[in-house]
């Protein structure tokens, strides 16, 4: 049995190593990246099973992330599609602190996933199904492809988690407010950044802000506030967890960090004061490292961070 299926965009990502202007860089890194992919990656490297659906283009890039996935023990459902080549991101840093991403996504391969791409049996034997508000802003297939899912999910009684994931190239905040809506009212659990948030619901602390976004249905929601910690609103019970202090150095893929931190310890069983800590310690790891999912923490790594010597040998 999957402990979690999950289905979006993922991408290859081009990323400049020093600071600057993107056009005097002499050279790019080339990996991979994509908000299900990334919490699928966390949530495998944590000892789970997880499955991801997705569209790739017949290029290498699309080889790329296949492979990328397989090594990272996450079973890649990928379909590869012919028509459209996989879309790219590009990751610069203008100053040490400002991080910059661009997209080149539109008509991407993985931008035309539709529902007869989600395997209902596989939904059906999952745990949990986790989408992302990127997918819905892709094209009208893929929002349908995430609804289908949740159709067949709720169908089958297997939870629902959401991660809202405002993109500002994608959509506008109406649009997101009109479709995320509808979404978190259909999910069991929700994953929210504060800011994104308010643009769905109103509330002046984090708390009123998770307690607005419970009260459209979902029994968990986690408001995450980087390096502020987060709120977690669960079954009406509101509980601060603070962030791990740390040297950030990339602060893009913590949300996704923390929901597979969270979600690994909801697959285990563990106390929402347990699945929290997780979560933070995973979110804490994703910022130390370039990259949006590189720095993701085993289980064994989980210890490091409160760990009292600098050399472990
Ligand atoms: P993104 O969309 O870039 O993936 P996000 O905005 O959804 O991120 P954040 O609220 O930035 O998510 O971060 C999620 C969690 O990760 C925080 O609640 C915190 O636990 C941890 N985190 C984020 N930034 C830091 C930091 N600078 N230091 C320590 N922990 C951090």
């Amino acid at each position: 049995r999957v402990d979690v299926v999950t289905l979006g965009e993922t991408m290859a990502m081009l990323r400049a190593p020093g600071i600057g202007l993107l056009r005097h860089a002499a050279s790019l890194d080339v990996s991979t990246g994509g908000a299900e992919t990334n919490l699928a990656i966390g949530l495998s490297r944590l000892g789970h099973r997880v499955a991801w659906i997705g569209r790739v283009g017949a290029d290498e890039f699309g080889a790329l992330i296949c492979r990328t996935l397989a090594a990272e023990g996450v079973d890649c459902r990928a379909v590869e599609d012919p028509g459209a080549p996989t879309g790219l991101m590009i990751k610069s840093r203008r100053t040490e602190a400002v991080t910059r991403v661009n997209y080149y996504r539109r008509g991407s391969a993985g931008s035309r996933l539709c529902p007869r791409d989600v395997d209902p049996d596989l939904v059906t034997r999952s745990r949990l199904l986790y989408v992302s508000g990127i997918t819905p802003a892709l094209s009208a297939d893929a929002r349908e492809a995430v609804r289908y899912a949740i159709d067949v999910a709720r169908a089958a009684g297997v939870p629902v988690c959401l991660s809202l994931n405002y993109r500002a190239a994608l959509w506008g905040p109406e649009a997101f407010r009109a479709e995320l809506t509808e979404l978190v009212a259909r999910a069991d659990l929700v994953f929210a950044g504060e800011g994104e948030a308010r643009l769905v619901v109103g509330g002046d602390t984090a708390e009123d802000v998770g307690r607005s976004l419970a009260a459209l249905g979902p029994g968990q929601v986690l408001v995450t506030r980087g390096e502020l910690g987060a709120v977690a609103v669960v079954e009406g019970e509101a509980l601060v967890a603070r962030a791990y202090p740390v040297r950030a150095v990339d602060p893009v893929g913590a949300g996704d960090a923390f929901a597979a931190g969270y979600l690994s310890g909801l697959l285990d069983g563990e106390s929402v004061v347990d699945c929290l800590d997780r979560a933070s310690l995973a979110g804490a790891f994703a910022v130390t490292v370039p990259g949006d999912w590189e720095g993701l923490p085993s289980r064994a790594d989980l210890a490091l961070l409160s760990a009292e010597d600098a050399v472990l040998r």
